[in-house]
């Protein structure tokens, strides 16, 4: 489809990687808020495989990347900061509350089959699919592990959300190798950067 992103790579100053995804006339997205979505909390602790919990997992992601983001001077807004539950509906009622926003919802993934492994965006958009294609690009450059395409999804977090919004699974925590990637603070500030970068990347000059 000509609607797809091209993708370029350069390298920047202090050899450090600026991700940049050339979208299309009209998929830029001009926004000014990145309302950041931890997902679950609380009383619903997601998917707990090898140790880990998926709520804890995703909170420490998308703190980082709200750091990460206010430190390129970008207003950020968190549906959680906390181990609290907070309903699927009022996540998406917060992004509504923010005009020019983008809703970005952090996830890790687990599946019976253990071999299966990688991170993906999941969109249900046209301008959900450029933002995620640029932030799996991003991810790609930042991030050790496979990259899986993400792809449409229903997901009611998508749905009630007006914004350009997006699902980030960051890994699957079912598969050994990833699991012991996902324990490591190193690997989930690189996940939090990659996603910051294909943001970033995304986000038209105003
Ligand atoms: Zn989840």
């Amino acid at each position: 489809m000509s609607a797809a992103p091209r993708h370029t790579c350069v390298h920047g100053i202090l050899g450090a990687v600026i991700c940049l995804c050339l979208l299309p006339a009209g998929l830029a997205h001009a926004f000014s808020t990145v309302v950041i979505d931890a997902g679950h909390g609380g009383k619903d602790p997601g998917c707990h495989w090898n140790g880990l919990v998926e709520k804890d997992l995703c909170l420490d992601v998308a703190r980082r990347l709200n750091s990460i983001l206010q430190g390129k001077g970008v207003k950020t807004v968190m549906t959680r900061t906390d181990d609290t539950y907070v309903e699927l509906s009022d996540r998406a009622g917060i992004a509504n509350r923010h005009e020019d926003a983008i809703f970005v919802s952090i996830h890790f993934n687990a599946s019976r089959d253990h071999s299966v492994s990688g991170f993906e965006v999941h969109h249900r958009s046209k301008k959900g699919l450029a933002l995620a294609q640029c932030i799996e690009k991003c991810m790609g450059e930042a991030v050790k592990g496979r990259k899986r395409d993400g792809d449409w999804q229903d997901y009611k977090v998508l749905r009630e959300t007006q914004a350009t919004a997006v699902l980030v699974e960051c890994g699957f925590i079912s598969h050994k190798g990833e699991a012991a990637r996902c324990a490591d603070p190193d690997h989930r500030q690189a996940l939090a950067q990659g996603i910051a970068n294909g943001i970033l990347a995304a986000k038209s000059k105003q």
